[in-house]
């Protein structure tokens, strides 16, 4: 075990969480201040092939205890999490600000509080479940939920906090044991997690914690045959790998994955709220799986929806997160930085036109400024795949046919957006959208009952409610005869 780290005033375990304990690794991987590279947060502990045979032992052990309790045993101590949580809401804020560059107003009004709100809303759903139960052919036929063993919960780098506790939650409730890996580029919201889950009293090994890399630790840990579930959210690449991995172990495995999400604009729109809310998907330099990257304007109000659009987007202010006038947060990493800037280096070569932004805000900072792009034709790729950055693409449609068209023209499906002042048109368009969610005039209200997936290559599987309660658990039909 190796000694905390101060950072900010906060303290933080560099180290894995496994079977209730602190747990070492050899070896290291550091993290840094999206918005102050210079600033180097901590080494963390880089998970090797035995931290994850170990975690899987720990998760092993511990499950037919956890198991064996009723789910509202477990609830409590989901309730006790969700109250912790509530109670470090700044702590947690700063530290995945400082970490993954959120805005911190952001992360302490509404996005840590929905970590706290995703144990509560899976304590108290599980508790509530009725089995099915009904008469047929002579026999009385129950559905039980049966918890299915150590789940793995492996989560991406952006928005982790929230990321993974809506992940964690339902594995939890639903009877399973959990490994949670974060991404290696934002690990240390997990780690003070883990020092919730200890505070809250879970039984040693009920929920474990591992820090590393993808590669390294995550290859490890879906290939072990101890894992019974695979809950994955991250890139399309990564979800081809892992589901390989599934597959030779017979696993279930959820995947949610990126988008290219259409925001479709209509003329009889509120021109105003729809340019508004286009320019908001600036704010966490894109980095949000569903940000309606793809701008879809009917031609008749062209003009009148970039002016606006460029007025609000002026407005943008780059910065430190910390800082309450900042609304653009930075990119994650230099890395994402150079992958981001060669996209919009290939669309300049194809012959797309930027039109605004396109290039670094200053030389040595992780923003690149607010890009606007019209493609050459829909078959750029930066109409076709997943920047994860501040750039949108912006294209016309003449008639509402054309514009679905459009929209539904990627390979994608996680999301879309549409903005009409017709109800009919509301509900003709929003059904026509090809997107596990479909937003109509507004963006990202979700209810935690309702089922979070994607289409295509967006994903497989559907998180939510008691989708996620489902995937956790196998279904057994019992019948007696009557
Ligand atoms: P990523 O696929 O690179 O990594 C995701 C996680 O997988 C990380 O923890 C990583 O360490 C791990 N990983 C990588 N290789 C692995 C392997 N071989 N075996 C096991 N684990 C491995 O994704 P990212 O860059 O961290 O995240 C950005 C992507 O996530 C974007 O495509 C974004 O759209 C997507 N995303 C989707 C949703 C959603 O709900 N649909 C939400 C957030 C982000």
């Amino acid at each position: 075990m190796r000694e905390r780290i101060d950072i900010a005033g906060i303290s933080i375990s560099p180290d894995h969480f496994i079977g209730g304990k602190r747990v070492s690794s050899p070896y290291t991987f550091e993290t840094r201040c999206p918005f102050d590279w210079s600033w180097k947060l901590a080494d963390m502990a880089r998970g090797t092939v035995t931290t994850a045979a170990l975690a899987a032992q720990a998760a092993t052990d511990a499950f037919p205890a956890w198991a064996a309790l009723t789910t509202a045993e477990r609830g409590a101590y989901l309730h006790r999490l969700a109250d912790l949580i509530e109670a470090n809401v700044e702590k947690l804020a700063l530290i995945e600000c400082l970490d993954m560059g959120m805005v911190l107003e952001s992360l302490r009004l509404r996005v840590i509080l929905r970590g706290a709100a995703n144990f509560r809303n899976y304590a108290d759903l599980a508790s509530e479940h009725q089995e099915r139960v009904w008469s047929s052919r002579g026999t009385a036929n129950r559905v039980i939920r049966m918890p299915a063993g150590p789940a793995l919960i492996i989560t991406p780098w952006n928005a982790p906090f929230m990321l993974s506790t809506w992940k964690c939650a339902p594995a939890l409730a639903a009877g399973n044991t959990v490994i949670l890996k974060p991404a290696d580029w934002s690990p240390l919201s997990a780690s003070l997690l883990a020092d919730l889950i200890d505070e809250a009293g879970f039984p040693a090994g009920v929920f474990n914690i591992v820090q590393g890399l993808g590669a390294e630790l995550g290859n490890a840990l879906t290939s072990d045959p101890r894992i019974k579930r695979i809950s994955f959210t991250g890139s399309v690449p990564t979800a081809r790998v892992i589901g390989k991995a599934a597959a030779e172990n017979i696993v279930p495995f959820t995947a949610e994955l990126g988008g290219k999400s259409p925001l479709l604009v209509f003329a009889d729109a509120d021109i105003d709220a729809a340019a508004k809310k286009a320019a908001g998907q600036y704010d966490d330099s894109g980095q949000v799986c569903m940000a309606g990257t793809r701008i879809i304007v009917e031609e008749s109000v062209r003009e009148e929806f970039l002016a606006k659009f460029h007025a609000y987007t002026d407005a943008h202010v780059m910065g430190d997160s910390r800082d309450g006038a900042t609304t653009m947060s930075a990119l994650i990493h230099p890395v994402h930085v150079s992958r981001v800037l060669g996209f919009i280096d290939r669309a300049r070569a194809a012959g797309d036109t930027i039109v605004r932004g396109g290039k670094l805000w200053k030389e040595g900072a992780n923003w690149i400024e607010p890009t606007l792009i019209v493609p050459k034709s829909n078959d750029s790729e930066v109409v076709q795949n997943e920047v994860f950055g501040p750039v949108l693409t912006f294209q016309t449609f003449a008639s509402e046919a054309e514009g679905i068209a459009l929209a539904n023209s990627t390979a994608f499906g996680l999301s879309g957006m549409v903005y009409t002042g017709s109800a009919e048109r509301a509900e003709r368009v929003g059904r026509a959208v090809r997107g596990g969610t479909v937003w109509v005039n507004t963006f990202l209200v979700r209810d935690l009952t309702a089922p979070f997936g994607g289409i295509g290559i967006s994903g497989i599987g559907r998180e939510g409610g008691d989708y996620a309660l489902d995937f956790h658990s196998d279904l057994k039909t019992l019948q007696i005869l009557e």
